[in-house]
């Protein structure tokens, strides 16, 4: 009894005297930027952001796809024991294929590449198109024991989840070494928390500037949308998030916000509701989100759908 109450007490009184710096850095990374923004004890930030930035650079290439390191590997010899990292993403991606009725689909990178998204975008043919589905899904990846093994042809996509996962993993490393608050911005998939309230812009959709900003704390924010990457061909617009059903890009919803309290999950459901659209809220578990705000694309223009808090 005697030190629970003792030991709060110091702890405040040696927040209160301690001085604070607010500092900021912008690492390239994932084909995008990854930016942080944390507030720690003076004299610590410098080496809090260059390990975030250390740590930010090698999780980009343990989970690039076609890269050097862990899951580029896994791709080009179609087996292995994943560890560290990339098997706790590879776990928590499987259960979230679960959780979204596979609308989120880890094993869908013969999709991707067919449309040409990380490269040269193009419409596909309905043949291609069912060649490369007939490559994807739970059925050409399985797990026995501690190796996965993939499918002749098959691979594994993790962009939908890596951003939202290296932002969770930079978060957690500034609090742990002393951050008294941070955000990771990884290319618009933000991880905050801390002493204090965050503001996050949501963008427009259609338009240049926001759509809304909303005020939260500790917690994690995605956004997936149709802008992000796409091509236009006879007036329709097509885009980088795929169905995995059909292998045709999602329709509709032309961007899907989601908070949840880690942005690995925000990230995947977000990808999953652009998919699922505003029907496949009520069907993942509700421990996986907080606040949903859909802006779906109808006959009459822009419509918002907003679930639980935002
Ligand atoms: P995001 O921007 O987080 O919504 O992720 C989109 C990226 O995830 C795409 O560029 C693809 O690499 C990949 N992807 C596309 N559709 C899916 C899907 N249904 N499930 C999982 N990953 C996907
Ligand atoms: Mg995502």
């Amino acid at each position: 009894m005697f030190v629970s109450t003792l030991v709060p007490a110091l702890v405040s009184r040696w927040a209160c005297s301690r001085r604070l710096e607010e500092a900021r850095l912008s690492v390239p990374a994932l084909e995008t930027v990854v930016s942080f923004t944390i507030v720690a004890p003076e004299g610590s930030a410098d080496s809090i952001l260059r390990a975030m930035s250390g740590l930010v650079a090698r999780l980009d290439s343990v989970l690039d796809y076609r890269g050097q390191g862990g899951l580029g590997e896994l791709n080009r010899t179609g087996r292995g024991v994943p560890d560290g990292d990339l098997r706790l993403l590879l776990h928590r991606a499987f259960v979230l294929r679960d959780e979204t009725g596979g609308a989120f689909e880890p094993c869908i990178l013969p999709l991707v590449v067919l449309w040409g998204f990380h490269d040269e975008p193009r419409v596909p043919s309905p043949a291609e198109i069912d060649s490369a589905l007939a490559l994807c899904g739970p059925s050409c990846c399985r797990m026995s024991g501690d190796t996965i093994v993939l499918a002749p042809g098959s691979g594994v996509d993790l962009g939908a989840v890596a951003a939202g996962f290296i932002a969770d993993r930079a978060f957690e490393l500034a609090m742990e070494s002393g951050a008294v608050a941070a955000l990771v911005d990884a290319g618009g998939e933000i991880r905050c928390g801390g002493d204090r309230d965050w503001r996050i812009a949501i963008r427009h959709p259609r338009e240049d500037g926001f759509w809304d900003v909303i005020t939260v704390s500790d917690c994690a924010v995605s956004t997936s949308g149709d802008y992000e990457a796409f091509l236009l061909s006879d007036g329709a617009r097509f885009c980088h998030i795929l169905d995995p059903n059909t292998g045709l890009p999602e329709s509709g919803v032309a961007s899907v916000t989601v908070v949840a309290r880690t942005c690995t999950v925000a990230d995947g459901l977000s990808t999953a509701l652009a998919v699922g659209g505003p029907d496949l809220v009520e069907a993942v578990p509700d421990s996986l989100w907080t606040g949903v705000l859909f802006v779906l694309e109808t006959d009459s223009g822009l419509v918002e759908r907003r679930f639980g808090v935002l």
